[in-house]
């Protein structure tokens, strides 16, 4: 492999002095050099085609020694220093002080095609940052973050991208449930790759200890590299760079609401100063339209982080990053006028979505009705989100009556479609026809545009979980299968017609489906 490495990180910003793998409190550094630990026998289960080509790295190398070895952290490659990023963060609400990559080792920084991908290993052994973990990762959390993080790219979300999953040949000791039965699972390390892996929580550890030199360090350096176009760092500039990471995170989570994903950890560690998808832990997609759900079972009591509340908790996130910037602007109006500016963007970019996602071309005044009425219906009884969407695209002009049983697959029990609930439903689907018809859009045009923005296939709880039940048993095939359809999301792909299906019912409440601990 001949890699063009760039490193910036570890050459441009400050290093811990001390080189011992021990944990600790890190001070005035970014990041501590450390190895990833050798794993006992790596096999590679899986490599993303597009991520090799995207770094540099030909098709016949993927199966070689020396991929293997660099990519799992059993060798490093020529005259590069692995590190582990500092950082700090705020967990459900909380400030949580230093937290770091605990388990995550960057390797190096590769440019290619005038393109900077910094890459990491996930899984890959302690770190200063380790708290008391033990560094590793297991097969199963591994396999959702790598199915998970191609499928958002696919689906058009801004996500962190994944090169390869392996098996690292070590049994690591869990207790998924936090119950008290910790069992031996098959440990993985995943090669995940993002321009940078700078979070909001980076900025608040400087913050946090007032070491405003290091907030500085660090506001110029992610300017320079990922924001050039804001220009030479000022005042002012990090006012724009705070508004740039604003509308970033926005449509984020705009994309998030579009398809139904819920994060399910949106600490402000887990926040990309690049506004992309990172960290893909206790995630979830609805199945039933649900703006209370959350598969994470650690906030099952509170539900901060479910789907209805990512947009707020997006903003209360940015409000932290707001507070950690504060230093270098010493005034607190400008970024207030930017918080309150996402919530009105928020307004208008939400309802263009939801408009692109019913086929609506024009804007009108009682859209925001419409949509309203329309997210009563499909709370009245469980409706599968993806499935509706996808289904109402079929709706044909005049065909009022036909509308309910166009949609009729998308409910997990039509049955209950009766009476008031019913009559609902016909109201709803009056109102549409009355909007669609006032569209220039022909039927056809119509459902062309909503099934570009109205996924059928996504990374269903269930079958993540089949995915992984195989793999556990050496058997990759499901892995590779969802791959690939999840590469063309929006496209009908007859072949995989059996996945556009509801979620069967032993996976209502079976752990791993519906149901995820951050145990991983
Ligand atoms: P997460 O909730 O996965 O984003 O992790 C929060 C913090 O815990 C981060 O600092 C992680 O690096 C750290 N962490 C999570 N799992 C482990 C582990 N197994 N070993 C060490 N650190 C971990
Ligand atoms: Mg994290």
């Amino acid at each position: 492999m001949q890699l063009k490495i760039a490193d910036t990180f570890n050459k441009e910003l400050p290093s811990d002095t001390n080189l011992s793998n021990t944990r600790r409190k890190v001070f005035g550094a970014m990041y501590s050099y450390v190895k990833p630990r050798v794993p006992k026998s790596p096999k590679l289960i899986h490599v993303s085609p597009e991520m090799c080509e995207n770094i540099g790295i030909h098709e016949d190398e993927v199966g070689s020694e020396e991929f293997l070895n660099i990519f799992s952290g059993s060798e490093l490659y020529k005259e590069t220093q692995p590190y582990a990023m500092a950082y700090a963060g705020h967990q459900f609400g909380n400030w949580a002080g230093q937290l770091g990559d605990g388990r995550a080792i960057n390797l190096f920084e590769v440019q290619h095609n005038k393109k900077r991908w910094a890459m990491q290993l996930k899984g890959a052994g302690e770190t200063p940052y380790s708290r008391q973990g033990d560094g590793l990762a297991v097969l199963r959390s591994s396999v959702r973050e790598y199915l998970c993080s191609e499928a958002m790219h696919h689906l058009g979300v801004p996500t962190t991208r994944v090169l390869s999953l392996m098996l690292s040949g070590d049994e690591v000791l869990r207790d998924m449930l936090y119950n008290g039965n910790a069992a031996y699972e098959k440990g993985a390390i995943v090669c995940r790759v993002a321009p940078t892996f700078i979070r909001f929580g980076n900025f608040e550890l400087f913050a946090s200890r007032n070491d405003i030199d290091n907030l500085k360090k660090l506001t110029d350096y992610t300017i320079k590299h990922f924001y050039p176009e804001l220009g030479a760092p000022s005042k002012e500039v990090y006012i724009q760079f705070f508004k740039a990471v604003t509308d970033k995170t926005l449509e984020m989570i705009i994309h998030w609401q579009r398809v139904g994903f819920v994060h399910g950890v949106m600490n402000t560690d887990n926040m990309s100063i690049l506004g992309q998808t990172i960290d893909y832990g206790p995630y979830g997609w609805l199945e039933g339209f649900d703006f209370g759900w959350t598969p994470n079972t650690t906030d099952r009591e509170h539900k901060r982080y479910r789907y209805g509340n990512q947009p707020n908790i997006a903003l209360w996130n940015l409000l932290q990053l707001a507070n950690a910037l504060y230093p270098l602007v010493e005034e607190a109006e400008p970024f207030e006028t930017i918080l309150n500016q996402y919530q009105k963007d928020f307004e208008d970019e939400f309802l263009d979505m939801m408009r692109s996602k019913l086929g609506l071309d024009t804007k009108v005044e009682g859209d925001k009705q419409l949509i309203e009425d329309l997210e009563d219906c499909l709370l009245i009884s469980e409706t599968d989100m993806t499935i509706f969407y996808r289904l109402l695209s079929n709706y044909q002009k005049g065909n009022i009556d036909e509308g309910l049983k166009i949609v009729e697959d998308a409910f997990y029990n039509s049955e209950e479609i009766k009476g008031d609930k019913k009559k609902k439903w016909e109201a709803w689907f009056n109102a549409y026809d009355k909007r669609v018809n006032s569209e220039p859009l022909t039927d056809s045009e119509r459902r062309l545009k909503m099934d570009a923005v109205n996924p059928k296939y996504v990374l269903r709880n269930y079958m993540a979980q089949l995915a992984i039940d195989k793999a556990n048993e050496g058997d990759y095939g499901l892995i590779d299968d969802m791959f690939k359809m999840l590469k063309n999301p929006y496209r009908n792909q007859p072949e995989y017609q059996k996945w556009f299906a509801k979620r069967p019912e032993w996976a209502r409440h079976k752990v791993g489906c519906s149901m995820l601990s951050c145990s991983s």
